[in-house]
């Protein structure tokens, strides 16, 4: 039986590409892989995909877009700014990577570079270049990227960019596909006429913030994307949107995942700081689906290790009481799951055991957080696999006989990896006008 439930992201890059590093990082625990689009495009990363698959051909994959983040140009040597001093943006001073910058501020402005580090006012606005008075300096390098938190203009959220790497996504064969800098649900339906995939909503904008229940209604998953969320709203409201973010996907009974610097300082160092633990433990206690892991793993000198803290934290934290947001039972399969995950607890069953094609089955029972297992079995591997990002539940390849039926091979499989004489509950909700749906408990 598992002692986890939250699962784990692990972001792949340069450190994976040493001899035995991926599959090492395969190894430790982690439940899907996040292939980081925004440096790179999808041909540039299939080969670590490739070598991963190979290694664990069920692994999932999450490949997150680039989006439409402003960057500095190329810069030859990198410049330092201090407080005070003029810096121009554009024609005469600093490259920018994309000209709609121009249009996009006014006097008074706010301009932030390097995730926030660097904070620059706007002090003039020209057809080709943007004035700033630094307010705090740094270090300036090439292609930082560029955030304006009061930048409302409607940009789409797929760039080219994006648009020739959804393309060439098959490349990856990926599980989900991350959206960066959703504004609006409209942003979703876009990236729908473009690829089939399950979509992931990054939210990082207030725009998202002021559309949040239909953005995570138009989603497949939503991600609190803190590293530019907290740079486009006020840092301090981090905390407090995190958990409105987690108790909305909850309330939907959509997946969600926290992301960004959870134990940022394992970059470099053995353990994580204290703040960074009690973070990850927060995470798990708002009700998040998955916890991700960036640099910590891409670049980090220890990505195992940043695994095994992972997994340390979240079995400690995970049976702590918690509350947390479910789905409106007044839908009747909401009303059969939630039924599912009580008689499992009255019976002390050994699973909540679940047939299902699509995966939706399994992911709404998931979201009453049943304190027994979740055993989903599918003969379709694409639903085994997305499953992987679905909290506690333990994803099973069925296989159907010919002319056999879904539900026996389920109860088969079940009674193999359960063990003669184990009690569980079964959930087969069916969608089919005249089949019946079923919560029953069974003894093997
Ligand atoms: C984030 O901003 O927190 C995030 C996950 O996105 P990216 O790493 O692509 O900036």
């Amino acid at each position: 039986m598992p002692q986890r439930r939250t699962k784990i992201i692990a972001t792949i890059g340069p450190a994976q590409d040493s001899p035995g590093a991926l599959e090492r990082l395969l190894d430790s625990g982690v439940d899907l892989l996040r292939v980081n689009l925004s440096h790179a495009s999808p041909r540039a990363q299939a080969e670590r995909v490739r070598r991963a698959r190979a290694h664990r051909p069920d692994i999932a994959v999450l490949a997150d877009l680039a989006g439409p983040k402003l960057r500095l140009g190329e810069l030859a040597d990198d410049l330092k700014v201090i407080e005070g001093d003029t810096l121009v943006l554009g024609a005469g001073g600093v490259p920018v990577g994309d000209s709609s910058l121009y249009g996009r501020v006014r006097v008074g402005d706010p301009v932030f570079i390097a995730d926030g580090t660097i904070d620059l006012v706007v002090t003039e606005v020209a057809a080709d270049r943007v004035v700033c008075r630094v307010r705090v300096g740094g270090v300036l390098r090439t292609r930082k990227g560029i955030n304006l938190p009061l930048d409302t203009s409607s940009l789409p959220a797929l760039t080219d960019k994006d648009r020739a790497d959804l393309a060439d996504i098959a490349v990856l064969a990926p599980d989900y596909v991350a959206i960066s800098y959703v504004r609006h649900e409209r942003d979703l339906a876009d990236a729908r006429e473009l690829t089939k995939l399950p979509l992931v909503a990054k939210i990082e904008k207030q725009q998202a913030l002021e559309r949040l229940d239909a953005i995570v209604a138009a989603a497949d998953a939503i991600m609190v994307a803190r590293g530019d969320l907290g740079v486009e709203i006020p840092i301090e409201r981090v905390p407090a949107t995190q958990k409105r973010i987690i108790r909305a996907a909850n309330r939907a009974g959509r997946p969600v995942i926290t992301a960004t610097q959870m134990l940022m300082s394992m970059v470099s160092n053995p353990l994580p700081t204290r703040a960074e633990v009690t973070d990850v433990a927060n995470a798990v206690l708002d009700g998040t689906d998955a916890v991700m892991l960036s640099e910590e793993t891409a670049v980090g000198h220890d990505p195992v290790g940043a695994v095994k803290m992972m997994i340390r934290l979240l079995v400690e934290t995970e049976p702590l009481p918690a509350p947390h947001e479910v789905p409106a039972r007044s839908e009747p399969a909401n009303a059969l799951a939630h039924a599912a995950a009580d008689l499992a607890d009255d019976l002390d069953a050994a699973a909540v055991v679940v047939p299902t094609r699509t995966g939706e089955s399994a992911q709404r029972l998931a979201a009453f957080r049943p304190r027994r297992p979740i055993l989903a079995y599918s003969r379709v591997p694409e639903t085994t696999r997305r499953l992987h990002l679905i909290w506690g539940v333990q994803a099973i390849d069925l296989s159907v006989p010919p002319g056999g039926d879904a539900l026996n091979a389920t109860l088969a499989a079940a009674r193999r990896d359960l063990g003669a004489g184990a009690r569980a509950v079964v959930l087969d909700i069916s969608s089919k006008v005249g089949v019946p749906s079923l919560v029953n408990a069974i003894t093997f």
